[in-house]
């Protein structure tokens, strides 16, 4: 039988996922790998939330939940946003979603046609270019460099823009762990405004903020009106499992995305989104608290990282992650992960698992205990300096 075009050509070939599958597939067969792969915490979901979801489904809420999202959880949203941001915001301008992930994909059938041209930046989070080809969106990518520390120029995205709808943009971003500074999230608004698109922004690691400051697009000046963000409880509550994530935008966009749910949802479980309410009541220091490890651990890793000269770390501020400059070795990114997981049985992420604009280097997840993510990345340091001789 015949499959659609749309979903048979939804990865575009390769998912770039091959050297994850290769440290699976050697787990299961007994390997010990040390991961530092993906971007899942090792604490899981905090007793108390655990608790709070606990006692909603003993309490009945497990029927169908309210597809926008319950009214207090909006509201939670949109008070937490409007404090974190001064831009007024109410439960109007809120959906929930089932992860940031079902947001990026609603956010994009929200504004884009068939067609239409929905531009991203490389290196990109792996679903970001099918999420697009999946809504029948015409991805384009805009390269950023590393010369640039990442920071996507004015100038490239303005020459992109012509005949696009919409910018998908991510800070603290994965993979790099760059934040935006102010003058680039300027040349996006400005960009955005004289070429009349949509800015979608992906704010799900908006917590993970280790140095300077994270600045929400949708509060420079004009943008509110043509931004979506993308936010989840994923990163700033370790409840990846329990996808609650949401969108933020115009009323009016979201009311449409209220009728798109219900034709695909039907939202995210009730008790669900009262663990998420109880969690976000307990404020900053419960995501302090969740946070901590990464802190600690970015910490370690500038200590090992300023003692050799092998891998040049990208200047990051925030995130789980590091991106680590391995040219110095000669070799691509793919083939220093393979190396290494081959050698010392350590997984990283290639960079040209997230575009071209990375490759030559490699993502170091930060996410396991601290003694072992110490000694694996002494291990990588030690490893790529043979190489580079
Ligand atoms: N955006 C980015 C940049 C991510 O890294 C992730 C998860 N790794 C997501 C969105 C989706 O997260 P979730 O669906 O769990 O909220």
């Amino acid at each position: 039988m015949h499959l659609s075009n749309r979903i048979t050509h939804l990865t575009g070939g390769s998912d770039g996922w091959d050297l994850f599958n290769k440290a699976r597939r050697m787990i299961a067969e007994g390997v010990q790998v040390t991961e530092l792969t993906i971007g899942e915490h090792d604490i899981r979901t905090h007793p108390a939330i655990l608790a709070a979801m606990n006692q909603s489904a003993r309490g009945g809420h497990t029927g169908y939940a309210s597809v926008p999202g319950t009214a207090v959880l909006r509201r939670t949203v949109a008070e937490r946003v409007q404090a974190r941001t001064g831009v007024p915001t109410t439960m109007e301008n809120v959906m929930i979603t089932p992860g940031g992930q079902a947001a990026l994909f609603a956010a994009h059938s929200a504004v884009c046609d068939e067609g239409d041209v929905a531009l991203y930046l490389d290196p990109y989070y792996a679903t970001y270019p099918g999420t697009l080809r999946g809504v029948g969106a015409v991805p384009r990518v805009v390269r950023t460099r590393p010369e640039d520390g990442f920071q996507p120029q004015a100038a490239d995205l303005d020459t992109a823009a012509t005949g696009a709808t919409s910018l998908l943009v991510n800070s603290p971003n994965n993979p790099t762990g760059v934040i935006y500074n102010r003058d680039t999230l300027g040349g996006i608004a400005d960009v955005c405004t004289r070429h009349d698109l949509w800015l979608i922004s992906d704010e799900v690691y908006d917590t993970q903020v280790w140095e300077g400051e994270h600045v929400s697009p949708r509060a420079l000046p004009g943008m509110a009106e043509r931004t979506l963000v993308v936010g989840s409880m994923s990163k700033s509550h370790a409840m990846t499992g329990s996808r609650c994530g949401w969108i933020v935008g115009p009323a009016d966009a979201i009311s449409h995305l209220i009728d798109l749910a219900t034709h695909t949802t039907y939202g995210v479980p009730g008790f669900i989104q009262d663990a998420a309410v109880f969690a976000l009541n307990q404020g900053a220091p419960l995501e302090a608290e969740i946070a901590e490890p990464f802190r600690r651990r970015r910490a370690l890793a500038q200590t090992i990282l300023a003692g050799q000269n092998a891998v040049v770390p990208v200047p990051s501020q925030g995130a789980m992650y590091l991106m680590l400059d391995i040219r110095a070795t000669g070799m691509t990114g793919e083939e220093f992960a393979d190396a290494l997981l081959e050698t010392h049985r350590i997984a990283v992420m290639p960079g040209e698992s997230f575009g071209t604009a990375a490759s030559g280097h490699v993502r170091v997840a930060m996410t396991i205990e601290d003694g072992a993510f110490a000694d694996a990345l002494t291990t990588l340091c030690g490893f790529a300096a043979g190489r580079a001789g």
